[in-house]
């Protein structure tokens, strides 16, 4: 073998099954000149021992897909590179104990349907014919996966690297990375071996990827968590069947109890998630070895012993087996459980596909996903739910992290209910007004790590966990939503919205550049307007609210989670050595929304500004002596404003505001009931609607485009897709009689037998009555009139199509009063 080269495009860190899939997948793209670099030995980190369970099933749309695509991958790759390896299809059941995990598995059946796997719910009485050995009385049912399965990660891991090398991509063992430099637009990559210099880099260091990141002076957000499973010795009865019927049982997850139960050769591997897990490395007294290849830790029974005699009442036959051996490794941890695959944070040319706690199953579709990145800077699917820029800087603070991360380890099987709110790690970001706002019954979450108010609680209303363990629409907290709505309907609400992202874009050219960025028209000095930026391929990026305070000065607004993932898409494209500039001043001011058709006389009585300027206008202006800048605008779709504060003066304006208020009937709102607002006026949500899953034109966004305008991004895409047809649009839907439940993200829409589109969101609109779900459908049905079907947690549901336009005073009549 030749020495280190000097050069390659692409060079990977770290060969666990994910890097070794990305340098595969990279190869695979034709960038056959990409480097691995390997600490120790290949697999040495998480995946020499991981269980190598190949599930499919997820409740994320994104995670099932490339959970999906890593099952069809793994099928065919022993024969596609020519390296045998164990992979065993077996299927699984995942038992449900109550009605909610049924529904769970009815969505995540709707789900695979539309992703072209046959996974199917059974009953009680259908889960003994394909497991003998369980217990079922006390079940509701099953979901059975055809595709699940387990493959050797070892051998998955050399089969990806065959492949990779066969292509001409290069591995190189035993070669840790111990630096890296910038120079002139490339990446200095040191090691013991030699220096290489590349293109682009990707940290795949699995559990130490904080290490690595360091290098780059980035802390990734993960933890450390101690994950084990259990091997029992051979059982002869089971032995006996598994000859008799020629195939291993199905792998058994008691997901309700939190643990996975999968026949081994003919013993049993039992691997719970347990409640009271343990963090690993995780203090100053606990550093990580500074090498850990090919290690465990040491075996901790007691943790697992309740999840052990659980699962011997559920198959009683794994009581008569011996306990032969304890696994006990390090499996890393986002703060929200998922992996980090996409662009480093801040950091040029450099990705990440690291922090994976099932990155033997999600390996194959995170090789796509990260190919995809590099070589074509976006992804085939919208994979925010993976973007490591979904977290922003609070969210690496190592006492966050462990919090978090212990958190969804031992929920990991946790269903995740539309109105629950996770309590770790809470309060990192407080508005100054949040004691107040607590003190009139607000329910909070963390949006970004700021806390915003999701509803209003009463005296005696249930705010308790418990409560929000359901996917009903009814609750502790509807009523309150709906008084919060007909309030804002009928008098004014107020809302603190902490956390608004803001960047501040300014200097001769910022009007010119700002227009080629979106695809419709930057608005005049004083109004302020929504701007879609798309990619190459016409697909929505974002949306911002552009308000535009001189000829080339700006400030444009996004959602408080797209703070990192937009400042660098502005930044991508912003030319340097300019007069312009662009920061970001989201920690320097705040917003209070104020809506409702009394909104005009509140602000009368306190406020300078000029009442009558129209809508999408904004003014410098003061409230009880503070300057706000406020913003004729409402997503609640009512006569309103958004005022925008200085975070510091933000209790003055609020009181100002609210004591002038109460005789207009002022109350306050929350996020909950925004949406629902929102919903009625058929507004898009950043990353519900809004997402690269669609097109500006598939979004029914053709409003925005400025066709004559000479360039911008995504011009040419869009101009051919026009042209060619556009072949699914945006549509309002409303339930004909509706379930107990709104149609969740998702939902499969049906027509004459076929599915013909899905839902984004869903929710009651409180101001018409009516059960909505925002979605996409074949162009063809999403006229107003055309009569589909809902698939609503496994029932179907008759829906009336609306069109794009909204259900509540479609004329903005109220908006512009
Ligand atoms: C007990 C247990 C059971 C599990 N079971 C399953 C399962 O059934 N299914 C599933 O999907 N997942 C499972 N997992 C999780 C799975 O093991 C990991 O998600 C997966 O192995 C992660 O792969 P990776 O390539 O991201 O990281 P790793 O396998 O950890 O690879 C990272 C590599 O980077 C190298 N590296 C680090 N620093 C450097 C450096 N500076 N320079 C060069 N190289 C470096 C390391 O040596 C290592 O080889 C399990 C985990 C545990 C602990």
């Amino acid at each position: 073998m030749p020495d280190l080269p000097s050069h390659a495009r692409v060079v990977i860190i770290g060969g666990g099954a994910v890097g070794v899939s990305s340098l595969y997948h990279l190869a695979k793209a034709g960038w056959t000149d990409c480097l691995l670099l390997e600490k120790n030995e290949l697999t040495s980190g998480s995946t020499w021992h991981a269980a190598g369970n190949v599930p499919t099933f997820s409740s994320s749309w994104s995670l099932m897909n490339m959970q999906r695509y890593s099952a069809e991958l793994y099928r065919g790759l022993a024969k596609a590179v020519d390296y045998p390896m164990n992979y065993h299809v077996t299927g699984s059941l995942r038992l449900a104990h109550n009605r909610e995990r049924m529904r769970e598995f009815e969505r995540a059946k709707g789900m695979g349907r539309y992703q072209g796997m046959a996974i199917e719910v059974v009953g009680p009485h259908d889960i003994k014919p394909r497991y003998p050995f369980i217990e079922t009385h006390d079940l509701a049912g099953a979901l059975y996966d055809p595709n699940d399965g387990d493959i050797d990660p070892a051998q998955l891991t050399q089969a990806l690297a065959k492949g990779a090398r066969d292509m001409g991509a290069r591995i190189e063992r035993f070669c840790p990375v111990t630096a890296v430099r910038r120079e002139r637009d490339e990446w200095l990559i040191v090691t013991p071996k030699g220096e290489v210099r590349c293109e682009y880099v990707v940290n795949a260091a699995g559990y130490r990827a904080a290490e690595v990141g360091r290098l780059f002076g980035r802390e990734v957000p993960m933890m450390v968590m101690s994950h084990q499973y259990i091997l029992f010795d051979e059982i002869p009865e089971l032995a006996a069947w598994t000859k008799e019927v020629g195939h291993k049982l199905p792998l058994l997850r008691d997901v309700d109890t939190s643990y996975y139960l999968r026949q081994e050769k003919n013993g049993m591997n039992l691997g719970p998630y347990e409640r009271n897990c343990r963090a690993h490395w995780a203090t100053a007294g606990d550093p990580m070895p500074e090498d850990f290849s090919f290690q465990l830790f040491p075996d901790d029974l007691d943790r697992l012993e309740t999840y052990m005699e659980d699962a011997m009442r559920r198959v009683p036959l794994l009581a008569t087996a011996g306990l032969s051996k304890v696994i006990n490794g390090p499996i890393p941890y986002a703060p929200d459980g998922n992996p980090l695959i996409g662009p480093m944070p801040g950091v040029p040319n450099a990705f990440e596909a690291c922090v994976f706690t099932f990155g033997i199953a999600q390996a194959g579709g995170a090789g796509k996903v990260l190919a995809e990145w590099v070589t074509e800077g976006a992804t085939e699917w919208d994979m925010w739910s993976c973007d490591p820029r979904r977290f922003t800087a609070f969210a690496s603070d190592k006492t966050y992290c462990v919090a978090k991360g212990m958190e969804v380890y031992g929920h990991e099987y946790a269903i995740h209910f539309p109105r629950h709110a996770w309590p770790a790690g809470r309060n990192r970001k407080l508005s100054p007004i949040h004691d107040r706002i607590a003190a009139l019954g607000a329910q909070f979450n963390a949006y970004n790590g700021w806390e915003r108010a999701t509803w209003f609680a009463q005296p005696g209303d249930d705010t308790s966990e418990e409560a929000t363990q359901t996917f009903d629409r009814d609750g502790p907290w509807q009523r309150r939503i709906r008084e919060e709505c007909l309030a804002v309907r009928d008098a004014a609400g107020i809302l603190d919205l902490p956390g608004f992202s803001r960047f501040r874009l300014q200097g001769e050219g910022a009007r010119e550049w700002l227009s080629k960025q979106i695809t419709g028209v930057v608005p005049k000095p004083g109004r302020i307007g929504l701007g879609y930026f798309a990619d190459d391929k016409g697909r929505i990026v974002t949306e911002m609210s552009i308000m535009s305070i001189g000829e080339d000065f700006f400030f444009l607004i996004t959602a408080a989670v797209a703070q990192a993932h937009d400042f660098e898409w502005l930044m991508k494209s912003f030319p340097q050595g300019t007069a312009m500039s662009l920061t970001d001043a989201t920690e320097t001011f705040t917003c209070q929304i104020l809506s409702g058709p009394k909104s005009r006389d509140i602000l009368a009585e306190v406020c300078d500004g000029d009442l009558s300027a129209p809508w999408l206008t904004h003014q410098p202006c003061r409230i009880a002596g503070r300057w706000l800048q406020l913003v004729r605008v409402s997503f609640a779709g009512e006569l309103g404003w958004e005022l925008h504060t200085k975070v510091d003066d933000t209790a003055i304006v609020f009181d100002a505001v609210w004591e002038a208020g109460r005789k207009h009937g002022l109350k306050p709102f929350g996020m909950f009931a925004l949406d629902s607002l929102r919903l009625e006026k058929a507004y898009r949500a950043w990353k519900g609607e809004l997402s690269t899953d669609y097109s500006i034109l598939q979004a029914g966004l053709e409003r925005f485009v400025k066709w004559d305008k000479p360039e911008f991004r995504g011009k040419a895409a869009l101009l051919a897709e026009k042209q060619q047809g556009v072949k699914k649009r945006f549509a309002l839907m409303t339930l004909d009689n509706p379930g107990p439940c709104d149609a969740p993200y998702m939902s499969t829409v049906w027509s004459g037998g076929q599915i013909v589109g899905e839902t984004l969101s869903g929710g009651w609109g409180h101001r018409v009555d009516k059960s909505i779900a925002l979605g996409m459908v074949r162009s063809d049905l999403a006229e107003p009139g055309s009569k589909v079907e809902i698939e609503i947690f496994g029932e179907r549901f008759a829906v009336t199509v609306h069109g794009d336009a909204p259900l509540w005073d479609p004329e903005n009549s109220r908006l512009k009063s």
